[in-house]
């Protein structure tokens, strides 16, 4: 059984070094740290509330920046680079000194790598994704393009290189969600660059027909939300949409083989990165995104889901909520029903219970043994909500993920967490 926790530069930056790693290790009783090597646009925490011990901010707006001070030209072979925090720049390598204490007190640390979502410079329009109505999405790249897989070889050899790690978690293998640094649900509905087109009509996707059935959500949804109760699919379109859904799922198998494999025979030459976890959304909502739990079982040693129930799922689904439905209670009722039902989630539950509540601690239980079943005989870490939670929710989701038969928790995060519910962690016995 694996226990790990998560947690951001900052977190470090603040706090220090030692003191993080001494609460890790005191309060939570946990040997493993996996700190996140380039932020995304986030609030933390996310999204509300303020960072409990953090002795100097409340509050922490992120950008997606790169936080391993790899080489100025170390991107130079390709037409973009992800881009450098300052302190990175400057050579402010906060996994560094985190590693450095870590070694000491016997802690291992396995860095977060965010694959296909960075802040990106340089020619970046040919690479990145687009939407339906063909905007550019500049901070993800196409999983189609031949540069985006050299882009994450290239990324991860060159974090798990200079922290000589024997594990790496690569995350944000899949296309966007909706949220981000504001909740856009028209970045569901990617990618439709040429090349992607291309490759949609060659797996025989009748474009023009997919095309304009997912206008007519879009529509409804700018139009007049309302709209998007009682839209009308052809069935003609649910067919298109359905291979549409097929298609990006093998466009990020085929990217993640590729990424996996070469890791893989570097691994063998160099002697790191031995173990490859990937950071999947849990099994409802990660069909939607481009994640096959059966076919990235094959490619990896096993992978972390987030089913943090009280947020929804992997993402803030109270926020896309009121994203489409606005401030009319009603609408946001009724637009909560379809998406669970969209995500076929058992649940008969109010928008205004979900708010105050989440969904139900089962969920846990349910997505951990979803994908436990998909991922045949390689591990399924599940991850754990520990913010914004009452403690006893932490110690029940914990013991959800066991009924969901998991092979571990990973405990997100550190720095959002409040000190008790550390405390709370470091008395949960694992299996
Ligand atoms: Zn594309």
């Amino acid at each position: 059984m694996e226990t790990a926790i998560q947690l951001h530069p900052h977190d470090v930056r603040d706090e220090g070094a030692t003191r993080t790693v001494e609460n890790i290790l005191k309060r939570a009783k946990i040997h493993t740290i996996i700190p996140e090597t380039a932020t995304l646009d986030e609030r933390h925490p996310y999204p509300r509330g303020i960072l409990p011990h953090n002795p100097l901010h409340d509050v922490v707006n992120t950008k997606a920046l790169l936080e391993v001070p790899l080489p100025k030209d170390y991107f130079s072979n390709l037409q973009f680079s992800p881009v450098q925090s300052k302190k990175a720049q400057s050579g402010n390598d906060y996994i560094g000194k985190l590693i450095t204490v870590a070694n000491k007190y016997g802690i291992s640390v396995i860095p977060w790598v965010k694959g296909l979502n960075a802040s990106f410079e340089g020619d970046i329009s040919s690479f990145a994704i687009q939407t339906i109505q063909g905007k550019i999405v500049s901070t993800w790249l196409c999983p189609s393009k031949s540069k985006t897989v050299e882009y994450v070889i290239q990324l991860l050899k060159g974090i798990v290189g200079h922290y000589s790690s024997q594990a790496v978690m690569l995350d944000r293998m899949r296309y966007p969600d909706w949220s981000g640094d504001k909740v856009r649900p028209e970045r569901m509905l990617t990618c439709f660059c040429p090349k992607c087109e291309k490759g949609m009509e060659e797996y025989g996707i009748d474009l023009a027909l997919l095309k304009n059935e997912l206008n007519k959500i879009l529509s409804a949804y700018h139009q007049n939300p309302e709209k998007l109760l009682d839209l009308q699919i052809s069935t003609e379109g649910k067919i298109e949409i359905k291979k549409w859904i097929l298609f990006r799922q093998e466009n990020i198998t085929r990217l993640t083989t590729k990424v996996s494999n070469s890791l893989r025979r570097w691994s063998e030459e160099v002697g790191v990165g031995k173990k490859f976890w990937l950071n999947l959304w849990s099994p409802s909502f990660a069909k939607f995104l481009g994640q096959n739990y059966n076919s990235l079982a094959e490619i990896c040693d096993g992978a972390k889901h987030f089913p943090y129930h009280r947020l929804g799922g992997g993402a803030d689904l109270a926020g896309l909520v009121k994203e489409l439905a606005g401030e009319d209670e009603d609408l946001q009722e009724k637009i909560f029903n379809l998406v669970i039902k969209i995500l076929e989630l058992p649940y008969d539950l109010s928008f205004k219970k979900f708010k105050d509540i989440g969904l139900p601690v089962e969920f846990v239980a349910r997505e951990t043994s979803i994908a436990k079943e998909q991922f045949k005989d390689k591990p399924i870490f599940s991850g754990i909500q520990i913010w914004d939670v009452p403690e006893n929710d932490i110690i029940k989701a914990c013991k959800a993920a066991n009924e969901g038969n998991t092979d571990g928790y990973f405990y997100y995060c550190y720095g959002w967490a409040p000190f008790k519910a550390l405390d709370v962690v470091g008395k949960i016995e694992s299996k």
